[in-house]
């Protein structure tokens, strides 16, 4: 590894005077240098912009996300390299895991999401666009497109390298050049990740840069274009959310700061059910895992009164076989703290929380990591503290131990527990372990509206939870007040956070030519070749077919009965019908939808691969017998997902605005169609 950690600016590494020694945290020696050049964050800011934004606005959501996906990969393949640095943190393979095929993972299912959920090109239609005039000539709608600035992210120490991806993955795909600037303790091993990026050189130039060190004056060279998100201490989060240059600008700022979680132990659970055991391994997991520096962990564990010795005593049983020492040592289930300051730090606060509180476990008299070195580590004992009038207690409700110490507080009935969760200012996360569904149902509205994240956990979900410490990509991650009042993760959402939103108004021509989306009521044309005998490449957004018309008779409803085994009152008997809100007999909705089809499908092979499904179906009248209808089909949408089939032919995915209407020109149904398409080439 690099003993001499170097920043990656202006597209080239800089650094060749040590400064701050960095020392492992298994044994104190040092392990790398900080360097001593000061940055010029001006160079940084106008590489971003000159060249980071436009090489990632020649790409589109869609070869973005494959960049994504193949940057995932690559890191998947060297990671092995990047457990060997993680050692020095004091991480276990476990933590590193979380950290480093953690920090993978996200990028693959941000691939996905993009892949998914995103369309072609650089724009996102968040219809649907809504008609604003009496006549259907002026609508409006909502549009996403990249904010032309770039993202900075300023990370926590106790995930390098996943606390990079989990924010570079999104705003990679929003279009944003990042600026990375790892917490200084840790950074040789987000250093170490930066330049595997680099030499993977999947990303286009300037779409990620890195500040190993203090950043300067960079917060003052942002403009409203730009976003910063933060991931560490509250007071810190305080401090840069009214920097002068971020309020100025209206520079978004997102934060996830620490806080004081909780698990609540259900007043239904005794001592016998398999969920009390669930709480009991839960709490006991997330103070030890990553030596319990995760701001998700369990820092209060709230059980009812009753259970409050059973509880301690097995949750101490627990901890009292989790050998603590050098990972690389057989046995070893907990690692060291980060650093010689967290060490302190951690020290300083139990010491603190001690003042009201009477340790359960740990504490640290006598406690000897295993492993050559030790002594000179930054290792501290799981500590479970009590404290037994917990509404009467501060501290245990403000004070956080970042590292493996939760403190038990009981709780008398479902008020006080809530109560007792409110104390900790809104945290990122709860858990509820509860085998009562009315129990969830009462008390998780009133959890959702303090956590970012609400965790029920009972013996069915129990072997496939993720538990109450991962945050996921797909989930928002993010808790109100103390805990930062930010939102990160969450799949599509974490992409359109990082975008520009803005209300477009005019006619549904113009709306149709801004959001490459079809919006009825604007000009279709017709090429007097059926859409369906084109290729991908050929067919263009609003273009049309109108079909032919054909009568529903009644035989066709009897045929349709008998062959589904439909035989719904409404389609068949003229009596009960007419008592109904329609007053007649009326087809089938799903007949409609098939004579519909049966209007616009093309017999003979052709382009058109597949239809996959239909979306935002509505019948909107009845069809009577005798009625007719008429469809119009127009290309809606089409996205190029790179795909090809399995002989290597190109493919994509167009959507169709389906319209069903009666001999009176009144609309009966509303769908979209989806079709795989042939590529020409
Ligand atoms: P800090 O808030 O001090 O640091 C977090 C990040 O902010 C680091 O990258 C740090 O850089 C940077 N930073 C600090 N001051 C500034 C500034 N003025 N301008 C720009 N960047 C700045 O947290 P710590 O890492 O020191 O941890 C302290 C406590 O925070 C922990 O004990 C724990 O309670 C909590 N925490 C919460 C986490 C969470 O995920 N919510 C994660 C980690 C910690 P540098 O390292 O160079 O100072």
């Amino acid at each position: 590894m690099t003993t001499l950690l170097q920043s990656f600016i202006g597209g080239r590494w800089i650094g060749a005077q040590p400064a701050q020694a960095l020392r492992s945290a298994i044994n104190g020696e040092t392990v790398a240098h900080t360097h001593a050049e000061a940055l010029d964050f001006g160079e940084a800011v106008d590489y971003a912009r000159r060249v980071g934004l436009p090489g990632l606005l020649a790409l589109d959501f869609q070869q973005r996300a494959a960049r994504l996906k193949a940057l995932a990969k690559y890191l998947g393949e060297r990671k092995e390299e990047l457990y060997a640095i993680s050692a020095h943190t004091g991480a276990t393979r476990v933590d590193g895991w979380i950290d480093i095929e953690g920090g993978s993972g996200t990028l693959f299912s941000y691939a996905n999401v993009g892949a998914g959920e995103l369309p072609s090109g650089n724009l996102i239609h968040e219809g649907p666009a809504l008609n604003l005039g009496k006549k259907g000539l002026f609508g409006g709608t909502h549009i996403l497109v990249p904010r032309g600035g770039l993202a900075v992210h300023i990370n926590a120490f106790n995930f390098p390298i996943w606390g990079l991806l989990e924010k570079f993955a999104p705003s990679f795909l929003a279009g944003m050049p990042c600026i990375g600037k790892p917490a200084t303790a840790t950074s040789y091993l987000t250093e170490a990740m930066v330049r595997i990026v680099n030499e993977s050189g999947i990303l286009p130039a300037g779409a990620l840069q890195l500040v190993i060190g203090s950043t300067g004056d960079l917060l003052d060279r942002l403009d409203g274009r730009d976003v910063v998100t933060f991931t560490g201490s509250a007071d810190t989060a305080a401090k840069l959310r009214v920097h002068p240059n971020v309020v100025r600008h209206s520079i978004p700022f997102n934060a996830e700061a620490d806080s004081l979680n909780c698990a609540i132990l259900a007043p239904e659970v005794t001592p016998d059910d398999e969920e009390f055991d669930l709480f009991v391994k839960e709490v006991a997991r997330e103070m030890t895992v990553k030596a319990g520096q995760k701001c998700t962990a369990i820092r209060r564990a709230i059980v009812p009164r009753q259970h409050l010795d059973a509880v301690a005593e097995r949750i101490a049983a627990r901890l009292a076989k989790v050998v603590v020492g050098d990972p690389s040592v057989e046995g070893v289930k907990m690692g060291a703290l980060a650093s010689h300051a967290q060490q302190a730090d951690v020290a300083e606060r139990v010491a603190l929380l001690r003042q009201d509180a009477e340790v359960v476990y740990g504490g640290g008299a006598g406690f000897a990591p295993v492993g050559e070195g030790t002594a000179n580590g930054a290792f501290f004992q799981p500590t479970l503290l009590l404290a037994r009038n917990p509404l009467a207690n501060s501290a245990v409700h403000d004070v956080e131990a970042f590292g493996p110490v939760s403190t038990l507080m009981p709780y008398d009935g479902v008020e006080e527990a809530l109560q007792l969760a409110a104390r900790g200012q809104g945290s990122l996360v709860c858990s509820l372990v509860t085998k009562s569904p009315e129990t969830a149902a009462t008390m998780v509205p009133a959890l959702a509206a303090l956590h970012g994240r609400v965790h029920v956990l009972d013996r069915e979900s129990a072997p496939e939870s993720t538990g109450h410490g991962s945050p996921l990509p797909v989930l928002k991650h993010g808790g109100p007040g103390r805990a930062g009042g930010g939102e990160e993760l969450g799949g599509l959402r974490a992409v359109t956070h990082l975008l520009q939103r803005a209300a477009v108004q005019g006619s549904p021509t113009m709306l149709t030519a801004v959001t490459r989306e079809y919006v009825r009521g604007g000009k279709v044309t017709e090429t007097g070749v059926h859409p369906f005998r084109r290729h991908f490449e050929e067919i263009q957004i609003g273009e049309s077919l109108l079909t032919a018309s054909r009568v529903i008779r009644d035989e066709d409803v009897h045929a349709f009965g008998h062959l589904t085994g439909d035989m719904f009152y409404m389609h068949f008997d003229d009596e009960a019908a007419k008592a109904s809100p329609f007053g007649q007999r009326i087809a089938h909705g799903y007949l409609v939808l098939s004579d519909a089809a049966g209007l616009f499908v093309v017999a003979e092979p052709g382009p058109v691969l597949a239809n996959y499904g239909l979306d935002t179906l509505r019948f909107v009248k009845p069809v009577a017998i005798g009625d007719s209808i008429q469809v119009r089909l127009t290309c809606k949408r089409k996205i190029d997902r790179n795909k090809k089939d399995a002989n290597g032919n190109g493919q994509g995915v167009v959507a169709w605005d389906v319209e069903v209407k009666n001999q009176h020109g009144e609309l009966v149904a509303s769908y979209d169609i989806l079709t795989l398409v042939a590529k020409k080439g």
